[in-house]
């Protein structure tokens, strides 16, 4: 019963400040029956993006498209989460079909930041809790729920982790089924995990990361197996043991990860991580990964290109709501029946990418763009191959770590380039520019399929205003390698 009214109280935190906050595009009404078993996440509250499908409430993707449609079936994680004890409570706005990185493209409306919510009163000052799972990381930020799923193509789960202040897991690639998540770019998307703290985070990582044969990406469980044996061999040289100490973990700092647009804040924020890292026995290597300048043109080609093709089916008649053309509109021209619809149901943003991809696979375009960009995310992984201390099992052609380059477990850099940017910042259009800059930090581990967290940067100083720094690690093979280790198998 305890457990009961404390589900039921976050129902009334909802109804009370997702006004303001406008993370929750729909609640379910009730929490779910009591039960007498014990599951791993009993007493959990769990939110969803509104990219992944519920059969009792709405999928909107926060586009007009799908205004009022709702899935006939649950998405796999959705069943697990439920199945393992966690409240669902309700799905979060986001950016249209996950393109964005403000969460200012919804047909919902924009995500207001909720941290430091006194200065965001006036909505001049509101802040952007990052896209595109901005209503995920701004509900967990707020207290709305214990975690929240959202999904990442280039960053959508840790860029607005970091402006939130919370923590964002971008698995590896396959890990965590996507039957059932409304494709983006199907070769990038993944689904994360926010929450406030590491162990939460874990906790529904383990509940998630299962093979499941409806996803016919899902990595392998063989895969799964070796990339996870490996890893314990890996840390059974590094010193966990001793509490706090982290001798024996080579940690590497990548020189192209401060871009000119990096704010001084950052790297302080970051120089000291570095030093606490240091101070508790870590090696601190510095290290050169050359493609990452590319990665970010390689991601928006790519991106668009495998969006333009997954949006085609919302064409009014077999998906999507359907506009009826003008009378003297010759519907004999298929085109013609689809263009009303389509004009009408996808935002602006996403219209921009479709004709992108469409553009990028064009027969003309398609060897400068399409294939250029397919050669530089082969360069990224080989890049990060090259100095991962530990293979990554789903490169196509694992390179050896060369004995004479660093060998690195992980990699350590800041999430964002920037702190949270005022709402009314990312609305005008000559800024279209600097959102897409937003990503240049996360764009180059999506591409080689690679594990990444953001964790929240704790302040030496306290002042009131002070916006919420995450810092980024991507993992070796799924683990955050500061954590202690426990038994869990992952690619
Ligand atoms: N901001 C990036 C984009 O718009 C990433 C989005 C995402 O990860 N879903 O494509």
């Amino acid at each position: 019963t305890v457990r009961y009214s404390t589900l039921c109280r976050r129902r009334e935190a909802i109804a009370n400040k997702n006004s303001r906050i406008n993370a929750f595009v729909n609640i379910f009404p009730a929490p779910p029956p009591l039960h007498d078993k014990n599951l791993q996440l009993d007493g959990l509250t769990v939110a969803v993006k509104d990219n992944i499908a519920t059969r009792s409430l709405p999928t909107t993707c926060s586009s007009t498209m799908l205004r009022g449609f709702t899935s006939p079936f649950d998405a796999t994680v959705v069943s697990l989460l439920q199945d393992s004890g966690a409240d669902v409570i309700g799905k979060t706005n986001c950016d249209e079909f996950g393109m964005g990185s403000l969460n200012i493209h919804s047909c919902h409306g924009p995500v207001r930041n909720p941290v430091n919510q006194d200065c965001a009163t006036d909505s001049l000052e509101a802040r952007s809790a990052g896209g595109s799972s901005g209503g995920s990381a701004a509900a967990v930020a707020a207290g709305l729920c214990d975690a929240a799923l959202g999904t990442d193509t280039g960053g959508s789960v840790r860029l607005p982790a970091s402006y939130c202040g919370v923590v964002g897991l971008k698995p590896s690639y396959g890990l965590i089924s996507r039957w059932g998540v409304v494709s983006y770019a199907d070769s990038l998307d993944c689904v994360g995990i926010l929450a406030s703290d590491v162990d939460t985070t874990e906790r529904v990582f383990h509940t998630l990361a299962v093979y499941d044969a409806l996803d016919p990406t899902a990595a392998p469980l063989d895969l799964r197996k070796k990339a996870y044996q490996y890893t314990e061999k890996r840390l059974s040289s590094v010193n966990f043991a001793t509490s706090n100490s982290l001798e024996g973990l080579r940690v590497g700092i990548p020189q192209e990860y401060f871009p000119s647009e990096l704010s001084t804040e950052i790297i302080q924020q970051l120089r000291n991580v570095v030093s606490e890292l240091r101070l508790r026995g870590a090696m601190v290597i510095p290290i050169s990964l050359p493609s990452t300048t590319y990665a970010l043109s390689s991601y928006y080609v790519l991106a668009s290109a495998e969006a333009s093709s997954n949006l085609a089916r919302y064409d009014g008649v077999q998906y999507g709501s359907y506009v009826k053309p003008p009378p003297d509109t010759d519907i004999t021209k298929t085109s013609n029946v689809y263009a009303q619809s389509r004009t009408a149901g996808f935002g602006q943003e996403v219209q921009k990418r479709i004709l992108l991809g469409t553009y990028a696979l064009s027969a003309d375009a398609f060897d400068n763009y399409f294939l250029q960009a397919q050669r530089v995310r082969q360069l990224i992984k080989e890049d990060f191959n090259r100095v991962f201390s530990i293979p990554n099992y789903y490169s196509d052609s694992p390179i050896k770590p060369s004995s004479n380059s660093p060998k690195i477990d992980v990699l350590l850099h800041p999430s964002a380039i920037r702190t949270a940017p005022l709402l009314n910042e990312g609305s005008s259009s000559s800024s279209d520019l600097s959102a897409y800059v937003q990503d240049v930090l996360t764009v180059p581990a999506s591409l080689a399929g690679l594990p990444a967290l953001s964790i929240p940067v704790k302040s030496t100083n306290r002042e009131p205003e002070r916006w919420p720094v995450d810092a980024q690690k991507p993992k070796i093979n799924g683990r955050d390698a500061s954590q202690r280790p426990k038994c869990f198998v992952e690619g």
